[in-house]
């Protein structure tokens, strides 16, 4: 299975890829956790992208591109999570696919929802599990269940860089929606519902 998984930050795109990974083996790709990663060891493309994340701006497409062909160029089944992000990425995303995405699942949810989501969300900067301080709270406070590292707050998880990401969304990322439409590789959730709620839909599209 070959999913892109669309929407804007916050929509649950990282929760539910990661849950489906666990459950049907279909490898995740995110490109903010290969980014984020790549700046905790200190690499050439983490002192590239640093930069473009705190402020909340895409990094350059070449980039990006690189790490997913590499990525994905040995993979039979992924998920695309963050990626691609403008229709330049898309394009890139086409001409490097041996075989046909099968679907692009869009996150529908109201900006308003988002805010609350971003502010409270913490990740474990190990093995890149995604909490939530009220919706879904480590069991052992602020350590990761699943690995014992201690949870983090996203650079980008502050007003300013939410406020820029939205914008990015809405001038560079939204297009998608219509693009992937036309080419009939749509399937739009609801992702305004409880976690288990919103798998159970996208089990649905699948
Ligand atoms: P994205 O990858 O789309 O940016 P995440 O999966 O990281 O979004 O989710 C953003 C935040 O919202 C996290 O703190 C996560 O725990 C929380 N969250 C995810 N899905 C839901 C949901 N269906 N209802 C409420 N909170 C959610
Ligand atoms: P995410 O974890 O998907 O919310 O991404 C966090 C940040 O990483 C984004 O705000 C961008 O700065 C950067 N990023 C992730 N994916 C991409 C992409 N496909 N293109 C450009 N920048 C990206």
């Amino acid at each position: 299975m070959r999913l892109v998984f669309l929407g804007a930050p916050g929509a649950g795109k990282g929760t539910q890829a990661k849950r489906l990974e666990a459950e049907k083996g279909w490898p995740v790709v995110a490109t903010g956790d290969l980014l984020r990663a790549a700046i905790a060891q200190n690499t050439p493309l983490g002192q590239q992208a640093q930069a473009y994340i705190q402020r909340g701006e895409l990094v350059p497409d070449a980039l990006v591109n690189q790490i997913v062909a590499e990525r994905i160029s040995q993979l039979e089944s992924f998920i695309l999570d963050g990626y691609p992000r403008n229709l330049a990425q898309a394009q890139m995303l086409e001409s490097i696919l041996t075989k046909p995405l099968d679907a692009v699942i869009f996150f529908e949810i109201q900006e308003e929802a988002l805010i609350e989501r971003l502010s409270g969300r913490r990740i474990c900067p190990e093995c890149n599990a995604v909490y939530h301080i009220k919706n879904n709270p480590s069991k052992a406070g602020d350590q990761c269940d699943q690995c014992g590292a201690t949870l983090v707050t996203r650079e980008d998880d502050q007003p300013d860089a939410i406020r820029r990401r939205f914008q990015v969304y809405r001038e560079q990322t939204e297009p998608l929606v219509a693009y992937y439409r036309e080419r009939g590789l749509l399937r739009t959730i609801n992702a305004d519902a409880p976690p288990d709620e919103v798998y159970q839909q996208l089990l649905s599209v699948l």
